[in-house]
């Protein structure tokens, strides 16, 4: 298990590492799984909270993607495929598979034949068989509340959900399990010196002390901020993607839906999560600042409830039915020719420049070939150990105590009981390294994006609770609330209701 309390840098910098691996997003967790498993002396830093990048900001999928399919990229989506299916077996109650829906109208392209045809490869590629057609009249049953102008019928095929931040923890867990060693809230500002003599500066976001570790191999995990720790030129485009959380009550769906924008035809899902209804994401070029948390903006949220009320016209979706708002970065490969956002690959690369490996890109679903990848040229493995962990059968070994339903994505665990938030508060206070209020509501639970009011009253019931477990007085309390509070309405709210 992660330890309950964040160890002392000043002691870990004291120890010798054969690897630090900077960034604990999945990537940068899976790298710290695979060199644990291998017995490599390692230390994963986080700048601020594990899953706090884009690892707990996700469509939450864990699947081939057909669109990337149907641009050409198979390779991307048998490797995708294949891990899907083997996280589906290992992580049964965080991994779960689910039902997609592709709506086909009159005139649509592609129309439900040509659909067919890469259903029947997609799912080839995966080693299942589990897609087919589902009338006009089935699909207004399942999905009442969808627009019926021109419908067909609907492509029913499968791929998976899950609880991204919930994910990295799993997979930090079982690191942990195998001996590694991590810290969030600890930035590396620098690597200096060849590979096998490399320096870190590695400063302690909470105390603000620099400590320089000595270490023979760095891996930079650090996703969309990859460019800042490489040493080489820029070749991360980051890419905002947004999504909108409403009642499922407004917008009932039991299926993964992908419906097409009326205004440029982009596929957006439309899914259940964690009793609430997921609407994303957008694709656009992310220009702000990277070290502030991303944020939602006016024009894609109505691009976004656009998408909602053309496709399905009598739900009349507007703001005010918004519960909560999501956006992340992706840290997309630039191709370098200024290719439309949604035209860019989705592959990862890793790359190295005077000694550092930097590994970027990439998708949720396949940090384990990532992660395998990466070790290879750090030279901690050979070509034959990359063909034998490529094709080995399990990742996870250890037992999982995380408590049963939590990060399941279709269950709102533990709902409004107090005695059932209790426990689960208990559990992930003494056993996931929360430094901060917003660790524990938005990435170790999402209560901060599942419940209307951000949690208020959970936290009003549960304050002794917290305070007592990370020993915090009132003064420290009014700061987190603060803190909570101002990181909630400025990435997780609508700029409306920002005020
Ligand atoms: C909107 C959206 C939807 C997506 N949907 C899906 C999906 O449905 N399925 C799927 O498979 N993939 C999806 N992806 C892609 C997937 O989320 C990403 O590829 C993946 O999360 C990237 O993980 P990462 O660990 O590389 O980066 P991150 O999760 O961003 O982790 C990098 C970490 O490095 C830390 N860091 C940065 N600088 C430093 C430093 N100097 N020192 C220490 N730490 C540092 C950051 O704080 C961050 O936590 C989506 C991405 C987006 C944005």
């Amino acid at each position: 298990m992660i330890a309950g309390k964040r160890p002392l840098l000043a002691e870990l910098a004291g120890e010798q590492w054969d690897l630090v691996v900077v960034g604990g997003g999945i990537t940068g967790a899976g790298v710290l799984l695979l060199a644990a498993q291998l017995g490599i002396k390692t230390l994963l830093v986080e700048k601020q909270d594990f899953a706090w990048g884009t690892s707990s900001r996700s469509s939450k999928m864990v699947h081939g993607g057909l669109r990337y399919m149907a641009q050409g990229a198979v390779r991307l989506t048998r490797e995708a495929l294949q891990e899907r299916e083997r996280l589906l077996r290992e992580l049964p109650d965080l991994v779960v598979r689910q039902p997609y829906l592709f709506p086909i109208r009159k005139g649509q392209f592609p129309g439900r034949w040509p659909m067919a045809i890469v259903l029947w490869l997609y799912d080839r590629l995966a080693s299942i068989r589990d897609h087919r057609w589902m009338s006009a009249a089935e699909l207004a049953e399942r999905v009442p509340a969808l627009g019926r102008e021109q419908l067909r019928g609907a492509m029913r095929y499968t791929d998976a959900l899950t609880d991204d931040s919930r994910l990295v923890l799993r997979v930090l867990h079982e690191a942990a399990a195998e001996g590694a060693t991590m810290l969030n809230y600890a930035g590396v500002e620098a690597v200096t010196g060849p590979q096998g003599e490399h320096e870190v500066a590695l400063r302690d976001q909470l105390t603000g002390a620099l400590h320089t570790l000595h270490v023979k191999h760095v891996i930079n995990a650090t996703g969309a901020w990859a460019d800042k720790l490489s040493g080489s030129a820029p070749r991360v485009r980051p890419l905002r993607g947004s999504h909108l959380l409403v009642p499922a009550a407004r917008l009932p769906v039991a299926d993964c839906l992908t419906v097409r924008h009326p205004q440029d035809g982009r596929p957006v899902f439309v899914f259940p999560w964690q009793g609430l209804t997921c609407i994303g994401t957008t694709d656009l070029d992310h220009k702000e600042d990277l070290d502030q948390e991303p944020a939602i903006s006016q024009r894609e949220i109505d691009y976004l409830l656009a998408l909602v009320n053309s496709q399905f016209p009598d739900v009349h979706l507007g703001e005010a039915d918004i519960i909560s708002t999501m956006a992340g970065v992706r840290p997309v490969i630039s191709s370098g020719k200024g290719l439309d956002p949604s035209r860019e690959r989705r592959d990862h690369a890793v790359w190295q420049e005077n000694g550092i490996i930097t590994v970027s890109g990439g998708k949720l679903t396949t940090f384990r070939v990532i992660a395998i990848d990466a070790l290879l040229a750090a030279g901690l493995i050979d070509q034959t150990a990359h063909r034998r962990l490529l094709a080995s059968p399990r990742l996870f070994r250890q037992a999982a105590s995380v408590p049963a339903g939590l990060g399941h994505p279709l269950k709102p665990w533990p709902g409004e009981e107090q005695g059932a938030q209790a426990a689960l508060l208990d559990w992930v206070l003494t056993h996931e390294m929360v430094v901060h209020l917003d660790d524990l509501m938005l990435r170790r639970t999402r209560f901060g994006n599942l419940l209307a009011d951000g949690g208020d009253a959970l936290l009003a019931a549960h304050a002794e609770r917290i305070c007592n477990a990370l020993g915090w007085d009132e003064q420290r309390w009014q700061h987190e609330l603060t803190r909570y509070r101002t990181i909630l309405q400025h990435s997780y709210r609508t700029p409306a209701a920002m005020g």
